[in-house]
């Protein structure tokens, strides 16, 4: 979208709830330790890049209850952010894998623990596309009210067959074409996760996964590249010199090009990796978000990522 004035201004997930709130919501991060169907146990095995936490903040593993998780992330939420509401995100391994009792289970538990605090005005659901059956559609979809949103948010990294195969997904394309054809016509929203850097993929693999998603429901994007973190295959991989990370530039072109062109189609609920630290092998330049952001931003001439957007 380019307003008068020429300045690009891209869909920032914040902004948005911000603005149809009118207060600032926040993500509570869960881990259930629910595990995922591609890895051998919660601390071995799964995609080339995924360590024992799943893709989360490790909880689980460190013996937090999701009370304890929920205490932990509301002292952030309402001491930093000054949050008036939350969003819980049930964000490690994948969500929904196991009995549908016991996911719905916690999400009950959540729900009771986070409203000591303040409203839950949504939920937003992690999980591979062939863990979405159809007990998870229908629940998703009797959750859904005017005023609680709900996201099914899918590790699809890319739609390149090849780079599925890589990433050691164990799943192909179809299976992602079946999910979303499962979630057609369902009022949940839908959000992809998408990697980019993935060896051999084209130069425009990102925004071909990205169009590929958009025309068939997908309305949240997130983005990261690939990045190497303790202990996964991956760092066997880039020890021994068969996988080399984009560079901060390539990564923020690649981006900035899918923001650029398709822009207008999704919400960027993520724009950069978050992680840093001792977990972090490489590369580096990801440590500073803000840098990345900027140099995303830079090339698509925004002035501001926080768009006054009028208060509905
Ligand atoms: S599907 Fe998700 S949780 Fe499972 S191994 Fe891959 S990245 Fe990790």
């Amino acid at each position: 979208m380019r307003p008068k004035g020429g300045d690009l201004i891209y869909r920032k997930w914040s902004t948005e709830l911000r603005a149809g709130f009118g207060f600032r919501v926040q993500k509570i991060c869960l881990d259930t330790g629910s595990g995922c169907p591609n890895r051998e146990s919660l601390t071995s095995g799964g995609c080339v890049f995924c360590d024992s936490s799943g893709g989360g903040t490790g909880a689980w593993l460190r013996g937090e209850s999701l009370e304890d998780q929920i205490a932990r992330g509301m002292k952030s939420a309402l001491g930093h952010y000054k949050a008036k509401a939350c969003i819980l995100y049930f964000q490690s391994y994948s969500a929904t894998y196991g009995s549908p009792d016991r996911f719905i289970e916690a999400v009950e538990r959540a729900t009771v623990a986070a409203r000591r605090f303040v409203p839950v005005v949504g939920l937003s659901v992690g999980t591979r596309p062939d863990l979405v059956h159809p007990w998870v559609v229908d629940y998703l979809t009797s959750l859904v009210r005017p005023d609680f949103q709900v996201w099914l948010e899918l590790g699809v990294q890319t739609t390149d067959e090849k780079g599925l195969l890589w990433l050691r997904r164990g799943h192909d394309l179809k299976a992602v074409e079946d999910c979303l054809e499962r979630c057609q016509d369902s009022p949940f929203s839908l959000c992809a996760h998408l990697i980019a850097g993935i060896p051999g993929e084209r130069e425009d693999q990102l925004l071909r996964s990205a169009r590929w998603l958009l025309d068939r429901g997908v309305s949240g994007l997130k983005f990261h590249p690939l990045y190497v973190l303790k202990d996964t295959p991956l760092e066997g991989l880039y020890r021994q010199g068969d996988f080399e990370p984009l560079s901060m530039e390539d990564y923020a072109s690649k981006v900035a090009k899918v923001i650029d062109l398709e822009g207008s189609r999704f919400v960027v609920q993520r724009i950069a990796a978050d992680v840093r630290g001792e977990r972090l092998i490489a590369p580096k330049w990801i440590e500073d978000k803000n840098r990345v952001i900027a140099e995303i931003e830079g090339r698509l001439g925004c002035h501001s990522m926080e768009v006054k957007v009028p208060v509905s």
